[in-house]
């Protein structure tokens, strides 16, 4: 997710959601999945019939498959609700809404049932136990409900968002959703949809492909190899702009941003600055599109979004870390649901990296880091009266956190400082060689974050020391 400024309860603190894209290794044998999709705005649903051609992964012989039903946590009375209360005023536009997904049936397997602590899983037995790199095909139809919400699946005000809707294979356990943070986890795919919209709508998508036009609809055909999700933002009011960055063509989707060209710079100059600092962009195109969204911003493989109430000041900063996401999740993968700080904290150094070269923005690197270190010393001086002050880890699932403050001062916050604290320790050099590395060797993986960790302990030892009393919770700031 991105970074917003947000002026709630204790003090201004720093909010970001992004979302990052990068490529994934081709050496691997990957699940497919064959899309047709059908958006009705009426209705609020999204018809969908889908071809999962699944690998097997197992070390074992598999009986049974466990995809996540993110849509489902949308649903009315759902345990792990997706919007904290803090932020339900302004995602929920028109109050109450809800939405969920009906799986109608699944050809090609003995049975199957919606399971999971709250109702996020799809159980596929199978006919045949799947070895593994044997491969097993699945033909799935479902309806989705989209609830009147801004968020990353829902009938927004201006645009229809539509991630996290399909039946999507668990990266090994299933788990909950997170109104904090990002609790997806997804190995790398190949997708192939097709998406027919009203004729007036246009889209911003994962992949690339084309817009035509069939029986007064318009039909969005596309593709992208080697990523974690597909996605798509589709509006009738979207305008366009484009520009190239990193050998590759790079489109904005806006809606009443003053200033897109301004905008698509910052996020042309972002994704320029990491192909040159951490390693070649990964794929075929770029798109970023507005849209209303209460967390800043959000990242999909080839795609950002950006708030639409982001301020001048605020959105070089977001395209920034949602870019960067491009490299720390849609790359780079981790689990962001059991160690969140992995992907963002790296988001927050690459965005004031890219800031330090940008000084027109207004936000030197030194004024990202004292941000930070001021932001996540009230939230300290504020929590340790009121809870254990040992509890400052930043290796916890989301699930272990209790507000929006908290994440953000221990994720973000906190994370940003861990970074500038191995760059003081090993020099910007040597900390760009180990991204490089970290990039290179790990792209297409959902890396441990010790992988991370040795490759800047290769750099300097006493970098171990740095992660673990951060990690642990040790460290004084
Ligand atoms: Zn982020």
């Amino acid at each position: 997710m991105g970074k917003k400024l947000l002026a709630f309860v204790l003090c201004a603190a720093l909010a970001c959601a992004a979302l990052g894209i990068a490529a994934c290794a081709p050496e691997t044998p990957r699940s497919s999945y064959q899309m047709a999709l059908e958006y009705t705005p009426e209705t609020r649903t999204l018809a969908g019939e889908m071809t999962a051609d699944i690998v097997g992964t197992g070390e074992d012989a598999q009986s049974s498959l466990t995809f996540q039903l993110w849509a489902n946590a949308f649903r009315e009375g759902a345990k792990y609700a997706p919007v904290t209360d803090l932020f339900a005023p302004a995602a929920y536009y028109n109050g109450e809404s809800y939405g969920g997904i009906t799986v109608h049936s699944v050809e090609g397997a003995r049975s199957f049932c919606v399971t999971g602590e709250d109702e996020n899983l799809l159980e596929v037995t199978l006919k045949e136990p799947l070895l593994p790199g044997e491969r097993v095909q699945l033909t799935m139809s479902f309806t989705v409900l989209l609830a009147e919400v801004n968020h990353r699946l829902g009938a927004g005000e201006r645009v229809v968002t539509l991630s996290g809707f399909y039946p999507a294979l668990c990266a090994g356990e299933g788990r909950v959703y997170s109104a904090l943070g990002d609790p997806f986890v997804a190995e790398c795919a190949d997708f192939e949809a097709t998406l027919t919209l009203p004729e007036g709508y246009v889209a911003a998508c994962t992949g690339e492909g084309e817009r035509t036009l069939s029986d007064g609809k318009a039909v969005y055909h596309v593709r992208a190899e080697g990523v974690r999700e597909i996605a798509f933002l589709c509006s009738e009011h979207f305008h366009t702009a484009q520009t190239e960055a990193a050998g590759v063509p790079v489109t904005y989707y806006y809606l009443d941003d003053p200033s897109p060209e301004r905008t698509l710079l910052a996020a042309a100059r972002a994704l320029a600055y990491y192909s040159e600092n951490f390693g070649q962009y990964a794929y075929g195109q770029y798109s970023v599109a507005e849209a209303d969204f209460p967390y800043g911003g959000m990242e999909y493989p080839m795609l950002s979004l950006l708030a639409a109430d982001l301020t001048e000041a605020e959105i070089p900063l977001v395209a920034a870390h949602e870019t960067a996401h491009q490299w720390w999740y849609a790359a780079v993968g981790s689990d962001q649901f059991a160690e969140p700080w992995q992907d963002e904290a790296l988001a927050e150094y690459s965005a004031a990296l890219f800031l330090e070269a940008y000084p027109e923005y207004g936000r030197d690197y030194a004024e990202c880091v004292a941000s930070a270190e001021g932001a996540y010393r009230s939230f300290f001086s504020v929590f340790s009266q009121i809870a254990d002050a040992s509890q400052t880890s930043m290796r916890r699932p989301l699930t272990a956190f209790q507000s929006e403050y908290e994440y953000r001062s221990v994720i973000y916050d906190k994370g940003l400082i861990l970074f500038d604290r191995l760059n003081g320790l090993l020099g910007r050099e040597k900390m760009l060689a180990a991204l490089r590395e970290y990039y290179r060797e790990y792209a297409g993986t959902i890396a441990p974050p010790e992988a991370l960790i040795a490759c800047f302990t290769r750099r300097g030892r006493s970098a171990e020391g740095v992660f673990s009393s951060f990690l642990e919770g040790t460290c004084v700031i």
